[in-house]
């Protein structure tokens, strides 16, 4: 057992953890806090990417520090039928950048890898090697854990990091890219660029199983590589990942199954992500700001108020659940995607900022006459097992 007892323990420093401790670390330098991570750095995960209106306000002075790549003439989706460029501004974030900014803004002795938690309670943190650690307030940002309460399919993205002989030319992001052969499944590719010749280019996938199929996502990259003539290409990196796509479930079964009593759940593992696209930024940053607005709570209080939060945000993103439904139950093709990218500008930007109305689930799911049938609804398979 440590002598020291912190103010706030925090367990994953992932996405969620790592804007939490930073958020802390800004509108409260006085308190105590530690970061726990099992793996080797902290801030490790996949490259993030968001449009500046997701975020909530007061979130782009909190990711202003972070090194970033910034887009400011919107990004494209491209279809079988529908090829659009739509207004925003685009940021890039790299694990690499996020782990940078937390070693250059934290207390070396606020961040503690190679220390795997093998349980938690209010009030301690007990990691694999025996030691208990005291916190006042003890948050699990420990990433998705799924189970049987929850359906849908898994995302999984295989993603290359390359450098090109020569300037790319595109002006922003290609968020999705479904004009490669789709042989009747979910399938995408997306470009973000990461400078003047650098791309990351991925290959996406929506499967019932965590399982990837990693042999054709590469093949699928290097075929759209060859397509744009970015050819001759130094590989800088790669990335694979799984995120979870969830059309339906019962919240409150799930939760129960995660929670511990007194200690704040955040992150993917308290549902603040987007059920469609995985994307989490926008909510943990939101979550980042209100932990350090009221971190003065006791750990009972803080993990209620935030446990609110979460239910909310899992009311506020039923219409994404309903979407990613549709998508599923289109039962092949990307007709549910296309059919939202053919909106106008305003409903897309509710889309990405997860506030669709009632009025937007019936325009995606009923067509204008001409465009195409009504589309089924599916649930998907259990997310019982791990992302891993
Ligand atoms: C390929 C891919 C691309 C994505 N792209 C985007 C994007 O562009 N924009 C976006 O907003 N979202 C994106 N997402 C989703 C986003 O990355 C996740 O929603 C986000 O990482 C969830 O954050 P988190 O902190 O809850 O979990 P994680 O980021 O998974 O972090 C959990 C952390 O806890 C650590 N941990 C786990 N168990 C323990 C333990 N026992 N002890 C100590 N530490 C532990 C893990 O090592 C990890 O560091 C993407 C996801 C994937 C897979």
């Amino acid at each position: 057992m440590t002598g020291q007892r912190h103010d706030i323990a925090i367990a994953g420093a992932g996405l969620a953890g790592s804007l939490i401790a930073l958020a802390l670390r800004r509108a409260r330098p006085d308190l105590s806090v530690l970061l726990l991570e099992a793996a080797d750095e902290p801030g490790q995960g996949e490259t993030w990417h968001w449009l500046a209106h997701q975020l909530p306000d007061g979130a782009d002075l909190l990711l202003s520090t972070l090194r970033k790549t910034s887009w400011d003439s919107g990004y494209e989706v491209r279809f079988a039928g529908l090829t659009r460029r739509l207004p925003g501004t685009c940021h890039i974030l790299t694990p690499h950048d996020l782990g940078a900014a937390l070693r250059r803004e934290l207390d070396a002795r606020a961040i503690r890898c190679h220390a795997r938690v093998a349980a938690l309670e209010a009030g301690a943190v007990m990691l694999d090697s025996g030691e208990r650690i005291a916190a006042r307030t003890v948050i699990d940002c420990r990433g998705f854990a799924g189970g049987e309460a929850l359906s849908g399919a898994w995302h999984h993205t295989l993603a290359r990091h390359l450098r090109l002989p020569a300037p790319h030319g595109l002006p922003g992001p290609v968020t999705i890219d479904a004009s490669l052969e789709q042989g009747g499944s979910l399938r995408f590719l997306s470009v973000l660029p990461l400078g003047v010749d650098e791309l990351l280019i991925a290959d996406h996938a929506l499967l019932p199983t965590a399982r990837p199929d990693r042999r054709l996502a590469s093949r699928r990259i290097d075929a759209y590589s060859a397509s744009r003539g970015w050819l001759d290409a130094a590989l800088l990196g790669h990335e694979a990942g799984c995120r979870p796509v969830v059309a339906a479930g019962d919240f409150a079964a799930w939760q129960s199954s995660l929670a511990m009593p007194g200690v704040v759940l955040a992150g993917s593992r308290a549902g603040l992500f987007n059920p469609l696209t995985g994307q989490s930024i926008a909510a943990a940053a939101a979550i980042a700001l209100r932990i350090a607005a009221e971190a003065e709570l006791p750990g009972e209080q803080l993990a209620a108020l935030i446990a609110g939060e979460a239910r909310r945000h899992w009311t506020a993103t039923a219409p994404g659940r309903r979407l990613a439904g549709l998508l599923l139950g289109s039962g092949a093709g990307l007709t549910a995607l296309e059919r939202l990218y053919a909106q106008d500008e305003a409903l897309i930007r509710r889309f990405d900022c997860a506030a669709l109305t009632r009025a937007d689930r019936l325009r995606l799911a009923c067509p204008a006459p001409g465009r195409g049938g009504r589309l089924r609804l599916a649930t998907g398979a259990p997310l019982g097992d791990s992302a891993g």
